[in-house]
């Protein structure tokens, strides 16, 4: 499916075009018709799907129609990072647009947020405590609230902000279009959903996270230079009925696959750079089984309708750790087995490092000719050993852990941080201060890692968390 399919706003393609997306996701697919439509909607969706667009997108396009001064959508989401983010996403969505978003978050100084809301919001992105200060204040006003869009909600229960939403949702007039985003349906949220929502389309995306699970991974360390040789040989296997093997760039896309042809391999290579035809042609011939070999890029890869795979090869490890999830999620689909082998040089083991920290468990290598003993590395300062985290634990256990993780210090600094900067507050706003500056409460797939450190660079960049950010919500 294409974006322009999805009956956006030309506004709203030249972003997403600018943005570098292809194809809409599953999420996004699924989604943005029915925001447009203007029905309440659960989604059971992870960070790394690409559901902040899902929903970002439909509501930029909605709030273009008609134009007031008041704030007509409202995003609330767990953490200060989270709404960074998302906030982020909208800057970059509604570029061409000429919509106010304001971003509120406990931990910085409260007055560019008010210069902010005092200049006009078009869309609120909030985490709760903050919002109900500002409410109390009367700086923040809900009552033209058209939109809301409730984030990562089985996080804000967990995190205890239910007292926090309830208040805040009830403060939006009730004939609002709800949405809801959340990685879990647990009871609990679905009892929110009931509360909040009016008879709401269900969407699910496949959890990706889950395909670890049911995927059989290997792990080859090996040295750059070696690597065509151990693909080469993975490819020839005759249990190889079909596979896509990744690379991380174009260039190495198209190097690989000229590669492989050469060695007598036949591929096709899906990227960026190709055309839309050439990519379906390539895909057509690749579904069809004339080929059985797919050399492709992420970006490329994202979105793409292709078939149950026998095996997934990493040729290169991936950068943002969520995509390696996504990537072998090729295989080993619907409780079907599959084969996903990652290939690791010396150079990518800072990345393989993030990938086995978002599995929780390392990655069992594979021994083959070609094969190098190297150590796995460490995340300087925190001690635990070879492997990560060790073995799954639940979730609740996880988030205990992660909190029971954080030093006296950290925790001390974080403190006097928050009360330095806002000059002092209540117990309860304090409490809900700390919980939104709260350590991320677990890995998640695809958590736009290297994104945030992007997003936090900017913003030390600008002088730390300045006023001048703010400004910068409003498109061109
Ligand atoms: P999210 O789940 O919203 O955090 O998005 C995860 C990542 O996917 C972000 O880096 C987005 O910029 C990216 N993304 C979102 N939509 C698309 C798309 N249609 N194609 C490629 N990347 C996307």
């Amino acid at each position: 499916m294409k974006f322009s399919e999805l009956e956006l706003k030309k506004d709203l393609l030249s972003a997403i075009r600018k943005a570098g997306y292809e194809e809409p996701t599953p999420i996004q697919e699924q989604s943005i018709p029915v925001i447009l439509e203007g029905k309440d909607m659960v989604g059971c969706a992870q960070t790394g799907t690409g559901k902040t667009a899902a929903f970002a997108l439909p509501i930029l396009q909605k709030l273009t129609v008609i134009k007031r001064a008041k704030t007509r959508a409202l995003i609330l989401t767990p953490t200060r990072e989270l709404a960074i983010q998302i906030f982020d996403n909208f800057k970059k969505y509604g570029r061409y647009l000429h919509l106010r978003t304001v971003c509120l978050y406990g931990g910085a100084r409260r007055g560019p947020q008010i210069g902010a809301l005092r200049r006009g919001a078009d869309i609120i992105v909030a985490t709760p405590g903050r919002l109900l200060d500002f409410m109390g204040e009367e700086l923040a006003d809900l009552s033209s609230v058209e939109l809301l869009v409730l984030d990562e909600a089985d996080r804000m229960l967990d995190m205890g902000f239910l007292p926090d939403v309830t208040r805040i949702v009830e403060s939006t007039p009730s004939e609002r279009q709800t949405v809801m985003f959340s990685a879990t349906m647990e009871k609990e949220v679905r009892k929110l959903a009931d509360r909040m929502l009016r008879e709401p389309v269900q969407i699910q995306v496949t959890p990706e996270n889950e395909a670890a699970d049911t995927v059989d991974q290997k792990l080859i360390f090996t040295s750059h230079e070696d690597k065509r040789e151990v693909i080469v040989s993975l490819l020839t296997d005759e249990a190889v009925e079909s596979a896509i093997v990744f690379t991380r760039t174009k260039h190495g896309a198209d190097k690989l696959s000229r590669e492989l042809k050469r060695r007598g391999i036949v591929s096709v290579a899906i990227h960026g750079d190709k055309t839309q035809g050439q990519r379906q042609d390539a895909l057509n011939r690749f579904k069809s089984g004339k080929i059985k070999v797919m050399v492709a890029t992420d970006v490329a890869a994202r979105g793409l309708d292709i078939p149950k795979l026998s095996h997934v090869f990493n040729y290169d490890v991936p950068e943002e750790a969520g995509a390696y999830i996504h990537r072998i999620g090729r295989t080993g689909r619907a409780g079907e087995s599959g084969i996903a082998i990652t290939l690791c040089c010396e150079a990518e083991r800072d990345a393989l490092r993030e990938v086995e920290e978002l599995l929780e468990k390392p990655i069992p290598e594979l021994q083959t000719q070609w094969s190098l003993p190297l150590e796995r590395k460490t995340r300087k300062g925190r001690g635990h050993a070879r492997h990560g985290r060790g073995g799954r634990r639940t979730g609740s256990q996880r988030r205990g852990k992660q909190r029971g993780n954080r030093t006296g210090a950290e925790n001390r600094q974080g403190h006097v941080t928050q009360k330095q900067r806002a000059g002092g507050a209540s117990g309860g706003s304090r409490r809900r201060r700390r919980r939104e500056q709260g350590p991320r409460p677990m890995p998640n797939i695809n958590n736009g890692r290297s994104e945030r450190e992007n997003v936090s660079d900017e913003f030390r960049g600008r002088g730390g968390y300045s006023g001048s950010y703010y400004g910068q919500g409003r498109g061109r």
